[in-house]
């Protein structure tokens, strides 16, 4: 059900009934077919390795342990003691930008940053990321992506997600670290509803949203893949633009736990889904998932080198 973007199926099937009963008149009001759209994201949770991160990932990866320890694959059981241990107690470096503006600027594409703005904004402790966007070397990094291209948006806190108020006050102070005006957003741990979270958004100033999607599983959770205007439940355009997102770094890493020579077939298969039906979707790599401990740089290189042209 979720595994492909049917409603652009659909529109392509009756497209193609069209063009078979009047093949004249409908290539000339349909126009060409558009190109199939990758927007290439990354949310920026963290920048560095903190106590809180220590800890969540190391009993995170203890829980993923005594899992595979269930279904009996004691391997990977010891794979995932050995990331609670590294998670735990090694050093590592979550500074991922360099890492991925190398392999975009090889492949020629800029790609979204969506950060954190909540630092004075009351934020969870548990659930928000640790470090203020508005500190030298944040914000220098900020101003070099956006100058080279790349879209710096919103990552509002865990609370924020039906609160169009403080939306707006974080969007405010990432503004100040940026220097330029914050349009898109992607809302941290895809917290959302259909009901409130594009209102709020839009309350805030935004235009663009890139959170339609699963956390657990890739997938189209609208069933289609396109650039769409939403509705509210009057019918009524709220005036906010949404690109679902199609797959996530930890869909395949974490909860698939696929093995990492699995993870180059599962990603061509969600491109070539997107290429069949000329969509418009988002992925998502972590900038933290660039360091050791989570070791998922490769699924991005592979990504990328399979979605260009050449
Ligand atoms: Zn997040």
């Amino acid at each position: 059900m979720w595994d492909h973007a049917w409603a652009n199926r659909i529109a392509l099937f009756l497209r193609a009934w069209a063009t078979r009963e009047a093949p004249g008149d409908a290539a000339g009001e349909l126009g060409p077919l558009p190109d199939a759209e990758l927007v290439l994201t990354h949310d920026v949770d963290a920048v560095s390795k903190t106590a809180a991160i220590r800890a969540k990932q190391g009993a995170f990866n203890v829980f993923k342990a005594f899992r595979h320890l269930r279904d009996g694959r004691v391997g990977r059981a010891g794979a995932s003691l050995a990331a609670a241990l590294r998670f735990g107690l090694a050093p590592d470096d979550y500074w991922g930008f360099p890492a991925i503006r190398a392999l975009e600027r090889r492949a020629a594409v800029a790609s979204h940053f969506n950060v954190f703005g909540g630092w004075r904004q009351g934020r969870s402790r548990l659930f928000d990321p640790g470090y203020d966007v508005m500190s030298p070397r944040i914000s220098a990094e900020l101003r070099s992506l956006a100058a080279e291209g790349c879209v710096v948006g919103l990552h509002p806190s865990h609370g924020a997600w039906r609160d169009a108020g403080r939306i707006a006050a974080e969007r405010a102070y990432l503004e100040r670290a940026l220097g330029q005006p914050v349009r898109s957003l992607r809302q941290h741990w895809l917290r959302f509803s259909f009901a409130d979270t594009w209102r709020a958004q839009q309350g805030a100033g935004l235009t663009l949203d890139t959170t339609l999607g699963f956390n657990d599983r890739p997938g189209f959770r609208n069933g289609a893949a396109l650039d769409f205007l939403p509705l509210d439940s009057q019918g009524q355009e709220i005036g906010i633009r949404s690109v679902p997102l199609m797959l996530m770094d930890s869909h395949l890493y974490d909860y698939q736990a696929a093995e990492p020579q699995e993870v180059p077939a599962a990603i061509d298969r969600w491109l070539a889904e997107l290429r069949t039906v000329r969509g418009v979707a988002s992925v998502v790599w972590h900038v933290q998932a660039f360091g050791r401990d989570y070791g998922w740089a490769g699924g991005y290189a592979h990504l990328l080198a399979a979605w260009s042209p050449a």
